[in-house]
């Protein structure tokens, strides 16, 4: 079982996306589980989670890094900016 950063529920992993700080400094989601270093947790179904993490800076504990950048993966969380490549 692993904790969800959002909503800090424990559940297991494949309810739960993990993602890793790549070596550029951005949070990058581990879809297949294979890329080493610290796994952090948020619902794969819930896209609340990921913000809610974000808000509170979790990230940045977890991490213990400053201006963690994040890669869009959660597209239909519909802000406008979204651009393609
Ligand atoms: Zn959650």
């Amino acid at each position: 079982m692993r904790t969800c950063l959002g909503c800090k529920k424990a559940k297991s992993k494949d309810k739960l996306l993990r993602l890793i700080l790549n070596t550029k400094g951005e949070l990058e989601p581990d879809f297949k589980l294979n890329k080493g270093g610290r796994g952090a947790y948020v619902c794969k179904d819930n896209p609340e989670c990921m913000k809610l993490a974000l808000e509170k800076k979790v990230f940045t504990h977890v991490y213990k890094r400053e201006n963690i950048k994040i890669i869009e993966f959660f597209q239909n969380s519909g802000s406008s900016g979204s651009r393609s490549c």
